[in-house]
């Protein structure tokens, strides 16, 4: 059990901002993790396919907030 409280407390803001914002995101089709929906290509695979779907992206945020997975979770890639 090394995760930081710290890290897991950023992770479940920034999930709960994109809840908020779900327009503003979408989901990597190829490893899960959600961009900005700005970007291109997934800063974390180079991936192009991408879902756009407030209920997926709202859906994804959730369980990568409660997972603590390896996936980025994060909008500060630009
Ligand atoms: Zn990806």
């Amino acid at each position: 059990m090394s995760a930081t409280p710290e890290n897991q407390d950023s992770r479940s803001k920034q999930a709960e901002k994109i809840t908020h914002h779900p327009e503003q995101y979408k989901v990597c089709e190829g490893c899960g993790s959600i961009v900005v929906a700005r970007a291109v290509t997934c800063p974390s695979c180079h991936a192009y396919r991408f879902d756009a779907a407030p209920t997926r992206v709202i859906a994804q945020a959730q369980t990568l907030a409660l997972r603590n997975p390896s996936s980025v979770l994060s909008s500060d890639l630009s």
